[in-house]
């Protein structure tokens, strides 16, 4: 278990900026995941970590010492690629042991290794074959095997799961958390698909254009997202812009409509116009005759519509709702609840946490 701190690090392929002045710190056996589009400079993080990528400037530590001037095979680095190829001549066994053998260790040694460590990705019984006879995910869950079997002090995942289906995928998603805290090793996941970030990580740094623009909890994250990259990254989203009315406890945001909004989110001083977020699940809908809202001891946030469109999903209906203040989503329970019709006109009422303020403007 080891902490991993990345200071102040860039890095220029001729005039693309791939990263731009990251800082980060991975803690002692933390599951992080690295977020964010195509591009945004993840991989080339990990590389840097790893030492295929040397930065134009900043440090990356290992437990507190440089290892800049460190070459990658001495850095007790695990790494695990979409298409890590396993070497399909080699037996399961021989692949996993290749790590030890090149470090010349005693064979009795490799063999107590090598079992255990198809212990704890449940191929025990599998060493014999070749990776050719074995399905997509236990092909890596071999490569994963691969990776830890050298006990490396730090875990390095650059989409790992990417080309398998989507059941096997989120099947290994539970299997790599759950070897992940076993082996109590400080792991870096390398995604741009937000559920998988979700599902894994203890803590997420979301990246846009060679910066990271956020880190968090992925609760964090999704309540309280800071711009609105961030808030679109990690699910659908409502937004809206208003200016200041009041600021306080309870602010209250007037949009260009004339509606009032209120936010329990704190304003900076002087701001005066703001965009704002509001998660579609958040939203209660009702049919405009329904009367008192759910939650009737607290101030609510409320606006009137008419349904545009209702798209029926099974566990929810997902609405469309034209507001003076724009078109607006609700996701709705599926609780067995009349279905709106197009047309139909209804009363939105949500929370004032539920409005959140974004530190920058729309784009
Ligand atoms: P991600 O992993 O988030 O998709 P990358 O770190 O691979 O992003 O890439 C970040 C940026 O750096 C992209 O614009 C990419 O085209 C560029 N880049 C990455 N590797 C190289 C390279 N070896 N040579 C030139 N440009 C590169
Ligand atoms: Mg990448």
């Amino acid at each position: 278990m080891s902490s991993v701190d990345i200071r102040s690090v860039s890095k220029l392929y001729g005039d693309v900026v791939a990263l731009e002045d990251v800082t980060l710190r991975f803690g002692e056996g933390e599951f992080f995941g690295l977020l964010g589009p195509s591009g945004s400079g993840k991989t080339t993080l990990l590389r840097s970590i790893a030492g295929f990528v040397e930065p134009n400037s900043g440090q990356i530590l290992i437990e507190g010492s440089d290892i800049s001037r460190i070459p990658t095979h001495k850095r007790d680095i695990g790494m695990v690629f979409q298409n890590y190829a396993l070497f399909p001549h080699m037996s399961v066994y021989d692949n996993i042991a290749f790590p030890l053998s090149v470090r010349r260790m005693a064979s009795a040694e490799i063999k107590s290794r090598v079992t255990q460590i198809l212990d704890l990705v449940q191929l025990a019984g599998y060493g014999g074959r070749r990776p050719r006879e074995l399905s997509g995910g236990q092909q890596q869950r071999i490569a994963l095997a691969r990776a830890l079997v050298s006990r490396p002090r730090v875990l390095l995942l650059d989409e790992p799961l990417g080309a398998l289906d989507k059941n096997l995928r989120s099947q290994m998603q539970i299997e790599l958390r759950q070897i992940q805290r076993e082996v109590g090793i400080t792991t870096i996941l390398v995604t741009h698909d937000q559920e998988e970030a979700m599902t894994l990580s203890d803590r997420i740094a979301v990246f846009q254009k060679g910066k990271v623009v956020q880190v968090g909890r992925p609760d964090e994250l999704y309540e309280r997202p800071k711009s609105a990259f961030a808030a679109e990254f990690f699910g659908a989203t409502n937004f809206l812009s208003g200016a200041v009315e009041s600021a306080g406890d309870l602010a209250v945001i007037r949009l260009r409509d004339g509606t009032k909004l209120m936010t329990t989110d704190r304003l900076g001083p002087r701001v005066n116009e703001v965009a704002l977020t509001i998660r579609p699940e958040k939203i209660l809908i009702s049919g405009s005759n329904a009367g008192k809202d759910e939650v009737d001891d607290q101030p609510m946030n409320a606006i009137g519509g008419n349904v545009v469109r209702s798209v029926y999903m099974g566990a929810s209906v997902t609405y469309k709702v034209a507001t003076a203040a724009g078109e607006l989503t609700v996701f709705q329970q599926n609780r067995e609840t009349r279905l709106l019709q197009a047309g139909e006109a209804v009363r939105l009422t949500w929370l004032p946490h539920h409005t959140i303020v974004l530190a920058a403007p729309i784009a």
